[in-house]
C-alpha cells in the first residue's frame, strides 16, 4: 500500500564508512578530521571566510547572539513567522523582540516594515530565509549601515540558495550579513540528525566565534601552538559537535549536487503541475521573489481558510499522504504574549492558519509524486 511521509532523510551510503574511519582514529570528539573536512568543503564550495560546525542550528544562533554581545534590554527584529529557536538565542541573553510581519505574498519578512521599529536599543536584525528564499537584503543590509545594526541571516533552510543583488551579483545566503546560521537536522536538504554551522563574515569575529565555540576556552589556538596553555577567557558552551555527526554530514555535503538537483526536479514538477491548474483560484503557490534562487527546499500551498487547509490535510491522509503545516506566530506565543507588548502581524497569522507543506524529499519516486499531485488536485476539484 502507497504511504507517504511528509520527510525521509537523504543518506548518500558514505556515511557509515566515515563514522567507522572515525572510530578506527580513537579522536571521537570534535574539531578532527571530518570537522575540518566540512569546514574546507563549505569554504571551497561557498567560499565562506569561516564557518564552524555546531550541534544545530539553535546552537548557531545562540553563538551569533553572544558574538553581538545582546545585554538584557537591547532590541532584536525579527520576523514572527520563524522557529522559536530563532528568537530563544536571543532571549537568552535579554533581548527584547520587535517582530516584523510577513510580506503578503511570501511568508519571509516585510524589509519596510523594518524601519519603523528601529529605535536606539535596536542591535540586531535576523533574516530568515523561509523556504530557503533568499529575504531583501539590499533593504536590510542598506538599514543595518544606515543605522549600524548588525544583521544575523537564519539561513537553516538556505543551504545552496543565493541573494542577487541590484548590482547582479549572486551571494551564497549566509555570507551577506555579520553571521548566517545553517541547520543540518534530519528535515533540511542535508543532514547529520541534529546539526548546524555558523558562518562568520565579519573578521572582528574570527578569534571569540571560536572561543565561544570551545566552552569559553582558546583551545583552538593551543592546539595551533598560537598559545602555550588553553584557559577560560570568555563566556561560551559545548557547541562543537563530535567527530560522528561531521564524519556523517561531511557524506553528505560531497552529495550535496545530487541531492539538490533531484529536490529541483521534484519542486518543478510540483509547481508546473499547479500552477496553472490553481490560477485564478484562492490558493496561493510559492512566489519566490525576482532577488532570489530557489534551493528546492520545501514546497507549500496557502489556502484561503484555516478550515480549507484542516480539511486538506486530513483529506490527504486519507490518501496516505503526509502534509503538515508549518509555524505559529511567535508574537502570540504564551512565552511572548507573558513578557511583551502586543504586536500585530496578520499575514504571519494568515501562513500559520493557512499554509501546508507538501512530501519533497530525495527518495520520492515519481509515481509517488505523481500520486501526490493527482490527490492534491482530486481534493480541489470536490471542494469546488
Ligand atoms: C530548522 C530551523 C531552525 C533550527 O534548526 P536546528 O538545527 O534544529 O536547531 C532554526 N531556524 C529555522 C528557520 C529553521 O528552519
Amino acid at each position: 500500500m502507497i504511504s507517504i511521509p511528509f520527510n525521509k532523510p537523504f543518506v548518500s551510503g558514505k556515511e557509515l564508512q566515515y563514522i567507522q574511519d572515525v572510530i578506527n582514529s580513537k579522536r571521537i570528539s570534535g574539531n578532527v578530521k571530518y570537522t575540518n573536512l566540512c569546514h574546507q568543503l563549505l569554504s571551497h564550495h561557498f567560499s565562506f571566510k569561516k564557518s564552524l560546525l555546531t550541534s544545530s542550528c539553535t546552537d548557531a544562533l545562540e553563538m551569533a547572539a553572544i558574538l553581538v554581545n545582546i545585554q538584557p534590554g537591547d532590541e532584536v527584529i525579527l520576523p514572527s513567522y520563524t522557529f522559536v529557536s530563532t528568537a530563544n538565542a536571543f532571549l537568552l541573553r535579554g533581548a527584547v523582540f520587535k517582530f516584523v510581519d510577513s510580506m503578503a505574498n511570501n511568508p519571509n519578512l516585510d524589509a519596510s516594515l523594518i524601519e519603523n521599529l528601529i529605535t536606539e536599543k535596536t542591535k540586531v536584525i535576523v533574516a530568515v530565509h523561509y523556504a530557503g528564499f533568499s529575504c531583501d537584503m539590499d533593504a536590510i543590509m542598506s538599514l543595518a549601515k544606515k543605522y549600524d545594526l548588525f544583521v544575523v541571516e537564519d539561513a537553516a533552510q538556505a543551504i545552496d540558495n543565493y541573494f542577487l543583488d541590484r548590482m547582479g551579483n549572486k551571494h551564497i545566503l549566509g555570507s551577506v550579513g555579520n553571521l548566517g546560521t545553517y541547520s543540518f537536522h534530519e528535515t533540511k536538504n542535508i543532514n547529520c540528525g541534529e546539526g548546524g554551522a555558523l558562518i562568520i563574515n565579519d573578521e572582528r569575529f574570527f578569534n571569540r566565534a571560536e572561543i565561544i565555540w570551545e566552552k569559553g576556552t582558546n583551545r583552538a589556538s593551543y592546539f595551533r601552538g598560537e598559545v602555550d596553555k588553553y584557559n577560560w577567557v570568555d563566556i561560551g558552551s559545548s557547541y562543537l559537535p563530535s567527530e560522528l555527526n561531521a564524519a556523517f554530514l561531511y557524506a553528505q555535503l560531497q552529495s550535496l549536487e545530487l541531492v539538490q538537483k533531484k529536490r529541483s526536479t521534484i519542486w518543478k514538477k510540483y509547481y508546473d503541475s499547479f500552477k496553472s491548474f490553481f490560477s485564478g483560484s484562492k490558493i496561493m503557490l510559492p512566489d519566490i521573489p525576482s532577488y532570489s534562487t530557489n534551493n528546492a527546499h520545501l514546497f507549500y500551498l496557502v489556502f484561503n481558510s484555516l478550515g480549507v487547509r484542516t480539511d486538506f490535510i486530513e483529506y490527504m491522509k486519507s490518501r496516505n499522504i503526509q502534509c503538515v503545516f508549518h509555524y505559529i506566530s511567535l508574537h502570540s506565543s504564551p512565552l511572548i504574549k507573558l513578557n511583551t507588548a502586543s504586536s500585530s502581524c496578520p499575514n504571519s497569522d494568515r501562513f500559520t492558519n493557512c499554509l501546508v507543506r507538501l512530501p519533497l524529499y530525495y527518495d520520492l519516486t515519481d509515481e509517488e509524486v505523481d500520486y501526490i499531485i493527482y490527490s492534491v488536485k482530486e481534493f480541489f476539484l470536490k471542494m469546488q
